[in-house]
C-alpha cells in the first residue's frame, strides 16, 4: 500500500505495524498543526484495507502489535472498527492488541457498550493529545476538548479497559507561561494517570495558523530553554507510579526519557546539564519553515 501523507506515530510505537484506515485528521483545526493540513480526510475503503492486510500476511509477517493510522482512527465509527478488528485477527491471530490516536470528542461519540465492545476486540491504548493542563490554551490551539470533557472521557475509556497514553507539548503556553503550564500539566497527570507521556515540545511551523498568531502578536513564543525548564518542573512534579516519559526538544539536541520514579533524578540532571550548557548563550526558537 502507498502511504499517503506522512507517516505519524508516536515513538513508543515505533516497532508496531502501522496500518492506515484513514487518510489524514477529521478534526484538522489544531492551531500548531500542520500534520494532516494539506490532506482532505476521508475513511479508506475497507477493501483496500484488506488488500493490505493480505499482503503482509503474505509476505510472512506475523505483527504482535498494529497501530492504526491516520491521526485519528478512533473516530471511525465503532461497527467499522469491529470490522477491522475482525479482520486484523483473522488475518494475524497471534496480533495481542491493537493502538491508535483518539481526540476527547472520538471518546465521548462513543457510548460505555460501544467503548467495551472495542476493547474486547484488541483496542488497548489510546493516545491522546491532551498538549496543555490550562483550559485558556486549549481554547486558544482550538483543541477539541477542556479539561473537565477530557477527565470525564478518560474516566470512560480507562473503566472499559483501555490504556490512556497523552501526547503534551512544553512551550505551548507562549513566553513567560512555562512554569504554570507544567503545574496545570502535572496536576492533570497525577489525576488520570497515563501509561506513557509523549512531550514533542512545541515546533512553530510556519505554515500553521499558530503562526499567523505569532505575527498578529496574539502569541508570543516561549524559548527553547524556557521549554527545557518547564519540561524539568513538570517531571519534577510527576507523580504517577511505573509512568514511561520520553521528552524531545530536538533544537537543543536532547531527549529526556526514563521510567517514574526510579529515573526521576538522571532526567532532571541530564535537564540541569543542558541548562547549565546554554547560560549565556543567545536563544533559540523552534521555529521551521
Ligand atoms: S487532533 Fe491531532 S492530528 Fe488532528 S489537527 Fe489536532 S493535533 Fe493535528
Amino acid at each position: 500500500m502507498e502511504y499517503e501523507g506522512q507517516i505519524c506515530r508516536p515513538p513508543m510505537e515505533k516497532s508496531s505495524y502501522m496500518l492506515p484506515v484513514a487518510v489524514g485528521c477529521s478534526y484538522n483545526r489544531c492551531t500548531f498543526c500542520t500534520l494532516f493540513k494539506h490532506l482532505n480526510y476521508r475513511q479508506l475503503p475497507i477493501e483496500q484495507v484488506e488488500a493490505e492486510l493480505q499482503r503482509v500476511k503474505q509476505a510472512g509477517g506475523n505483527p504482535k502489535t498494529i497501530f492504526l493510522g491516520d491521526g485519528n482512527a478512533f473516530g471511525l465509527k465503532t461497527d467499522h472498527l469491529l470490522h477491522i478488528l475482525e479482520m486484523v485477527h483473522n488475518y494475524f491471530p497471534d496480533c495481542q492488541m491493537v493502538n491508535m490516536d483518539a481526540t476527547v470528542t472520538n471518546i465521548h461519540q462513543k457510548s460505555d457498550a460501544e467503548l467495551r465492545q472495542l476493547y474486547e476486540a484488541g483496542v488497548r491504548r489510546l493516545y491522546l493529545g491532551i498538549e496543555s493542563g490550562l483550559d485558556d490554551v486549549l481554547l486558544f490551539m482550538k483543541k477539541d476538548h477542556n479539561l473537565e470533557q477530557a477527565y470525564r472521557e478518560i474516566q470512560r475509556m480507562q473503566q472499559a479497559g483501555m490504556v490512556f497514553n497523552a501526547h503534551m507539548m512544553t512551550g505551548i503556553a507562549g513566553k513567560g507561561r512555562g512554569i504554570e503550564n507544567a503545574e496545570k500539566t502535572a496536576e492533570f497527570f497525577n489525576r488520570t494517570h497515563p501509561e506513557r507521556v509523549i512531550n514533542f515540545s512545541l515546533f512553530l511551523h510556519k505554515r500553521a495558523p499558530l503562526y499567523r498568531e505569532v505575527e498578529a502578536g496574539r502569541f508570543v513564543p516561549a524559548s527553547e530553554v524556557e521549554n527545557l525548564q518547564e519540561d524539568r518542573r513538570l517531571i519534577e512534579l510527576l507523580e504517577v507510579p511505573g509512568l514511561v516519559y520520553d521528552g524531545f526538544h530536538d533544537f537543543l539536541e536532547l531527549r529526556v526519557k526514563g521510567t517514574l520514579p526510579q529515573d526521576k533524578e538522571k532526567m532532571l540532571a541530564k535537564i540541569d546539564q543542558k541548562l547549565l550548557e546554554c547560560e549565556g548563550q543567545q536563544e533559540t526558537f523552534a521555529i521551521v519553515a
